[in-house]
């Protein structure tokens, strides 16, 4: 277990160093096992403990005589790939700029299957929207927009957005963003329910979408001059356009909305390794499974 205590202290900053440092399958579960059971094993079926478990790929349990893997109800979860390339493929995703498609994610880890690569990111997404769940609070700008997106078949979405507002100097803080069907009272109250905190002050567009006269637990200010979450959006937008090509369907939209806040509050962290740490965070955690229904089928992009 040591080994994994000083592993990342040294975080890599090139590709060679990261490869170096996790150079072999042993050492990737040894680290892996670290982060996930950091106050010892607890089995996946019964919650049994035992601190003095070693690192082992699956573990049976002393109690119930389940077997649990390191990926047990993870994204993970029944890999027969490399633990060493889903290190890999976070280090890539939290230390470069922008986004990436599937098809770059195939030439990086040279994967043969254009499938596993989407599968894996998509999965990524999940992790991300999962390790990214602070909501935002305080003073916060709220809008909407209409993007449009796709290749041969164009598709548009109309996607709420949250930006909060960091006074007194008025900067930009955390973002959120959500795909909806149609504006109305009622999502926007789902809306600010799963990513505002309650008690906040709101700054809307002077539309009736938006000012609930209900609404208790938010104060409600309009606003002719919203301008963040209208940026924000197309910046979005551009991003989509230019990363993926026309290679995204609607029904997976939310996945790169996930994305792109994730990679927004992110640059609100220190270092690249509390980036590389959030997105490990969200891939070892259990909640990533609730996402799985939202995988069908890759398009390409
Ligand atoms: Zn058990």
């Amino acid at each position: 277990m040591q080994v994994t205590a000083f592993i990342m202290e040294s975080f890599p900053k090139t590709l060679d160093e990261f490869k170096t440092l996790f150079h072999s399958e042993e050492i990737s579960l040894q680290f892996l096992f670290s982060r996930r059971w950091p106050h010892g094993f607890e089995c996946s079926y019964c919650a049994w403990e035992n601190k003095e478990q070693l690192p082992s790929k699956t573990i049976t349990c002393g109690h119930c005589g389940h077997p649990t893997s390191i990926t047990t109800n993870t994204i993970m979860h029944g890999t027969k790939k490399p633990l060493s390339q889903w290190l890999m493929s976070i280090w890539w995703l939290t230390n470069t700029e922008g986004g990436h498609s599937a098809k770059d994610l195939q030439r990086f880890l040279n994967l043969s299957s254009y499938q596993t690569a989407w599968t894996w990111l998509q999965k990524l997404r999940m992790a991300m929207a999962v390790a990214d769940n602070k909501p935002c609070r305080e003073t916060v700008e709220l809008s909407s927009e209409t993007i449009f997106f796709g290749g041969d078949v164009p598709e548009k979405a109309t996607i709420l957005a949250a930006a909060e507002i960091i006074l007194p100097a008025g900067i930009t803080g955390r973002i959120k963003m959500q795909t909806i069907n149609t504006l109305s009272q009622d999502t926007v109250n789902t809306f600010l329910e799963n990513n505002i905190v309650s008690g906040s002050s709101l700054i809307v567009p002077n539309n009736d979408a938006y000012l609930d006269s209900n609404r208790k637990s938010f104060i409600t200010i309009t606003s002719a001059t919203i301008y963040r979450t209208r940026e924000i959006l197309k910046s979005f937008e551009i991003w989509l356009n230019k990363v993926h090509r026309g290679g995204v369907a609607s029904k997976h939209l939310q996945l790169y909305l996930d994305e792109f806040c994730f990679r927004r509050n992110a640059e609100m962290l220190s270092d690249k390794r509390s980036i590389f740490n959030l997105l490990l965070s969200g891939v070892i955690s259990k909640k990533s499974l609730s996402y799985k229904s939202i995988i069908s089928k890759p398009h390409k992009e």
